[in-house]
């Protein structure tokens, strides 16, 4: 089988590791990929949101499969893309319809998809551009601190938590009304905040049947203590300690399973992963929010614990028949730790040599931003620059080899945090 990946983060290597494990798997492309992905596959340089482009791509290369990375193109519809074109509508796509993906799209619409589904979230109201003075007055009905988000993609950036009800009357007007985070503002949700600790679920779903994959727990601030601007993520954890099974049975029955329902009800076309980020308040968990694809860098610890050939479980998405995989996890705890360019995520410099990965053992390092010189030298290319993996019979012990390991690697201006775990303890 011919397979094309679409993405270029630490999530695309360790999936291409994967992918590439898999006899089934013939040819592997990644577009456009990293320094890391081309050990595995070919790379392809392509802009993944031209949609015709991948077409050409997906005519040339003789693909079998499309395996989406981001969630760009299934926001913008890549899979209805290719499931309306005569030429290519045999491809199997890895990735939710338009209609699916509007869960990650757009944040009013996977509250009213929790509401109508009796799913935990929240409280909540969205507001449009209009109404302004009625967001404002909502938030006398809200406790601080008070949560605004835009309803759109925003890079992760566009959810506000504001103690003060000035400022977050202040913050109203200029999402609605001045392009705060541009056309993903131009409808915003209130909702209140809710005191827990967070983890995520995985769930991969042919639409009627879902399994669950590992769940994990990740660090998106950049300073210690989780202090500091939010980044992509700087770290995590694959199984989070304090997911038991109980509370595992409970986000089963009372979340997992009303969303893969109410995915069916409403006869949503999905064939791919939901990641559901969670607030565990108490014994309770509460959705935070969908995500339509897989998470970096939840991906490098979630991944390679599943024991079970990729190609073949993705494969039984189109014929829906997940129900017949029995699912193999790795026993032990998977732990990532990213190396990030000094600066991220504020402004950092590119074309930083890095050294010393030869020398890494006992730790998978999954690339993310780099790329080789014309000389052959590996270059840092992004604010994340590696993913550290490494497995232990804990999470202790597991990060102290990612730890151990991220001595060994150089770049300049490198910088890791180094109190991944200590709040677990
Ligand atoms: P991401 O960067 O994970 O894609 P996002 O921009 O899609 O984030 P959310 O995940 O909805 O937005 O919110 C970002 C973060 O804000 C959450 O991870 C969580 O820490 C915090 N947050 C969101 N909603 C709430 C809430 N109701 N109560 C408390 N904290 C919240």
């Amino acid at each position: 089988m011919n397979i094309l990946l679409l993405g270029s983060g630490g999530r695309e290597h360790a999936l291409s590791t994967k992918l590439a494990e898999s006899p089934l798997c013939k040819n592997l492309y990644v577009a456009p990929g990293n320094a890391g992905t081309k050990d595995m596959a070919t790379n392809i340089p392509l802009n993944v949101n031209d949609f015709d482009a991948v077409k050409q791509q997906l005519l040339a290369l003789e693909i079998d499969m499309l395996v989406v990375g981001p969630e760009d193109p299934l926001v913008n519809g890549i899979t209805d893309f290719v499931k309306a074109n005569e030429a290519i509508q045999h491809v199997k796509v890895v990735g939710p319809s338009k209609a699916g993906a509007a869960l990650e799209g757009s944040k009013e619409r996977a509250k009213q998809f929790m509401e109508q589904h009796q799913i935990p979230t929240a409280k909540y109201k969205s507001f449009n551009k209009n109404e302004v003075t009625e967001a404002q007055a909502f938030l006398d009905e809200m406790q601080s601190p008070y949560v605004l988000k835009a309803d759109g993609l925003a890079a992760g950036k566009g959810v506000l938590i504001i103690e003060g009800k000035t400022e977050a009357k202040r913050e109203i007007e200029a999402m609605l009304t001045e392009n705060k985070f541009g056309k993903a503002s131009e409808k915003l949700v209130i909702e209140e905040f809710l005191s827990g600790i967070e983890l995520s679920v995985f769930v991969l779903t042919d639409g009627k049947n879902y399994l669950t994959l590992p769940n994990a727990k990740d660090y998106k601030r950049i300073g210690e203590g989780d202090t500091g601007l939010n980044t992509g993520g700087m770290g995590a954890i694959s199984p989070v300690p304090f997911a038991d099974e109980a509370f595992m049975k409970h986000v089963d029955q009372d979340i997992v399973q009303p969303t893969i329902r109410g995915l069916a009800e409403e006869k949503i076309d999905y064939k791919g992963f939901v990641f559901i980020g969670l607030m565990k308040v108490g014994d309770k968990a509460f959705v935070i929010e969908y995500n339509v694809r897989m998470g970096d860098p939840e991906t490098e610890v979630v991944i390679p614990r599943i024991q079970n050939d990729l190609v073949e479980v993705l494969t039984c998405l189109d014929e829906q028949k997940l129900n017949e995989v029995n699912l193999k996890i790795d026993e032990r705890t998977a732990a990532t730790l990213m190396l990030v360019s000094g600066g991220y995520p504020e402004a950092y410099e590119k074309g930083k040599v890095i050294t010393g990965i030869n020398s890494v053992k006992d730790t998978k390092v999954y690339h993310a931003g780099t790329k080789y010189a014309e000389n052959g030298n590996l270059l840092t290319n992004g604010g994340r620059v590696l993913a550290l993996t490494s497995f232990g019979k804990d999470y202790s012990e597991a990060l102290q080899k990612s730890y151990a390991s991220a001595e060994k690697i150089e770049f300049e201006g490198k910088y890791y945090r180094t109190d991944l775990g200590k709040d677990l303890a």
